[in-house]
This record gives C-alpha cells, sequence and structure tokens, in this order.
C-alpha cells in the first residue's frame, strides 16, 4: 500500500509518441500529474490533445508495433508501470487499474452475452468468493433491477446508457484501486449522462477507488474532479484544484474551453475556440496554442515555463511568467512550423 502522503499513481513527465513513415513523431509531451488515492482527478481538452493517448500508454494498450515511450516514468505502488514485464502488467490491468471505454458497444464483443463477458476476468484473476454472485450484485449496484435479464441479453439488445453501466460493472468487479475513465459518457443524451455520473461518483464514495476522468467538459471537471490537469496538443498546460479551473481559469485555453460551454446561468452565448488542434506532425515550435490564442504576444515564439499561480495551481503560459516560475518545463519535442 502507499503511504498516506504518496499517490496512488504518479505520472512523471509522460512523453508518448508513434513511428510513422521511418520516424517517431511525438505525440505527448513531459505529461505530470498525480493521482491520491479516492481521489477523482480530471484530464481534459478538445480531441486530439493526447488525454486517451496517455490514458491508453498508462495501461500498455497502445499498438506496441508503432508506439514508442520517449521518456516518463509511471509510478504506481512504488512500481514503474512503463517498466513492467508484460506478465505483471496483466496481473495489474483489470485487478489494480480498470478501465472505462469511450464506446461501451465497441468496447464489448457483439458475439457474446453479457454474463459470459463479465466472467472473463475471474479466468485471469483469483477472487476469493462467488464470481456469479459478485456480478449480480455489481449490476444490481448500477442500477439493474433484473440482473440475471441482462447477463442474458447481447450488446445489441441493451441501450448505451445500459451498456455503459455494463461497462461500469466490469470496471469493478476486481476491486480495483484506480479506474481510467476515458469519456465515460460521450456516446450517451445528456440525462443518461449525469445519471451515469452520478452513479460513478457514489461508487467512488463507496468504494474508496481513484478516477482517472478524462473529458472535453469543464463543468463536468468541476462538478465531479477533486483536482484538474488542461491538455492542448500533447502538453499540460494548466493544473489544479477542479473549483479554481472552472472559476478562475488562467490559461487562454482553459479560458477557451470554458467560453465554449453554454452557461444557463447567464445565458451567455458559447465562444467557439477559433481553429483546432494541430496534428502532433505539425505542433507549431513555442507555446502550441499561439495560433489559437486572443493574447499572444512575442514571448510566445517561446516555450512557456510552468509557473505556479497559487499553491497547487500551476500554469504554462508567459503571462504569468515572472521570477518565480519554477524552471523551464517544455523544451524537448521535436516541433515543426514555426510560430
Ligand atoms: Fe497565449 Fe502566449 Fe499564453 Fe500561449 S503563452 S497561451 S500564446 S499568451
Amino acid at each position: 500500500m502507499p503511504s498516506p502522503s504518496e499517490p496512488l499513481l504518479r505520472v512523471e513527465n509522460l512523453s508518448l509518441g508513434f513511428r510513422q513513415g521511418g520516424r517517431v513523431v511525438p505525440v505527448t509531451d513531459a505529461v505530470s500529474f498525480e493521482i491520491g488515492a479516492g481521489e477523482v482527478f480530471g484530464l481534459v481538452g478538445e480531441s486530439g490533445c493526447g488525454k486517451t493517448v496517455t490514458c491508453l500508454g498508462l495501461l500498455r494498450l497502445l499498438p506496441a508495433a508503432s508506439a514508442v515511450v520517449l521518456s516518463g516514468r509511471a509510478w504506481y505502488h512504488g512500481r514503474d508501470l512503463l517498466q513492467m514485464s508484460a506478465e505483471e502488467m496483466r496481473a495489474v490491468r483489470g485487478a489494480e487499474i480498470s478501465m472505462i471505454f469511450q464506446e461501451p458497444s465497441a468496447a464489448l464483443n457483439p458475439l457474446l452475452p453479457v454474463r459470459a463477458q463479465l466472467r472473463l476476468p475471474f479466468r485471469h484473476h483469483a477472487w476469493p468468493g462467488d464470481p456469479d454472485a459478485r456480478i449480480r450484485d455489481l449490476l444490481a449496484r448500477v442500477g439493474f433491477a433484473d440482473p440475471d435479464r441482462v447477463l442474458r441479453s447481447y450488446p445489441h439488445e441493451l441501450s448505451g446508457g445500459m451498456l455503459q453501466r455494463v461497462m461500469i460493472a466490469h470496471a469493478l468487479l476486481l476491486e480495483p484501486r484506480l479506474i481510467l475513465a476515458d469519456e465515460p459518457t460521450t456516446a450517451l443524451d445528456v440525462t443518461i449522462q449525469a445519471q451515469i455520473l452520478d452513479l460513478l461518483a457514489d461508487l467512488q464514495r463507496e468504494t474508496g477507488v481513484g478516477i482517472l476522468l478524462i473529458t472535453h467538459n469543464l463543468n463536468l471537471v468541476a462538478q465531479y474532479a477533486d483536482r484538474a490537469a488542461v491538455m492542448y496538443a500533447g502538453r499540460v498546460v494548466e493544473q489544479g484544484p477542479a473549483g479554481a479551473l472552472l472559476n478562475d481559469p488562467r490559461h487562454p485555453y482553459a479560458r477557451g474551453l470554458l467560453d465554449a460551454l453554454p452557461n444557463l446561468e447567464t445565458a451567455r452565448v458559447p465562444l467557439p475556440i477559433p481553429g483546432s488542434v494541430p496534428a502532433p506532425d505539425k505542433y507549431p515550435a513555442g507555446c502550441r496554442f499561439h495560433d489559437r490564442c486572443p493574447r499572444v504576444f512575442e514571448p510566445c515564439t517561446r516555450d512557456p515555463a510552468w509557473t505556479h499561480v497559487e499553491p497547487g495551481h500551476g500554469v504554462a503560459c508567459h503571462l504569468y511568467e515572472s521570477t518565480e516560475s519554477v524552471g523551464v518545463r517544455f523544451n524537448r519535442a521535436p516541433t515543426t512550423g514555426t510560430p
């Protein structure tokens, strides 16, 4: 067990890339964050910012033939996930760290009934009790009044919300300490989305499991996470308490994510961020957000340093740099293009 002061997962300077045409294209750059036991940590950003790649990289689920760990560590219980043997990793995956995928209909096998799919983890991991009792108990806990009917069903016979509940039950089967939830409600309508996230929050409080919540929605992070990091073009650009990120985002990209959301209280018209996230082989030099940033100025042609704006809250933006900046954090990834 980690000591009380030790995080459950500590990701340090994780840089991942993919082989492409005889070279390696860096996709994420020095991503760092920590998740405490029982904490909900949000990873926020538009599609293509590197959130899912980071998540899959931590569980070593990226294709081995093309994915490359360029640098970094991912400490879990004093062991580096990135250095574990395949056998050690199989023991951790599912039993200690599990994942909820974006599209439950794609993650579940359409040819097998739910029961067969929920029994699979018990073939690879020891479980002290009766697996069927555990499965039924969890299906009841995620809100199914008739677990046996669900167990007999094939995925196409269940709605999107029901499938995501099955996925949540699947992720909890072996009592993991950490769940990586990758956009767990993207495929669902707003009402079901709230039900699923409330359910996850209840289960988190009940079981003490830590959750890495990946989403593009800053509102969801503020509602469900304790702390969060905002990613843009493969880098963490702001990190701090979730409430501070919603109420007082410092990085212009975090501000843009917030302004792009409808606000029912103020009836403010959502303002989309102009442009789109560059592809990894088109990351610009300097601040990678500069060509979309409304506050761009001369220093932005250089990589910004990581600056603490308040305890536990940091940002990588030249607007906040001062003599208190903590080193130059970004200086490694080969980049293309010029600002
Ligand atoms: Fe905008 Fe410059 Fe800050 Fe980047 S460093 S977010 S371009 S102000």
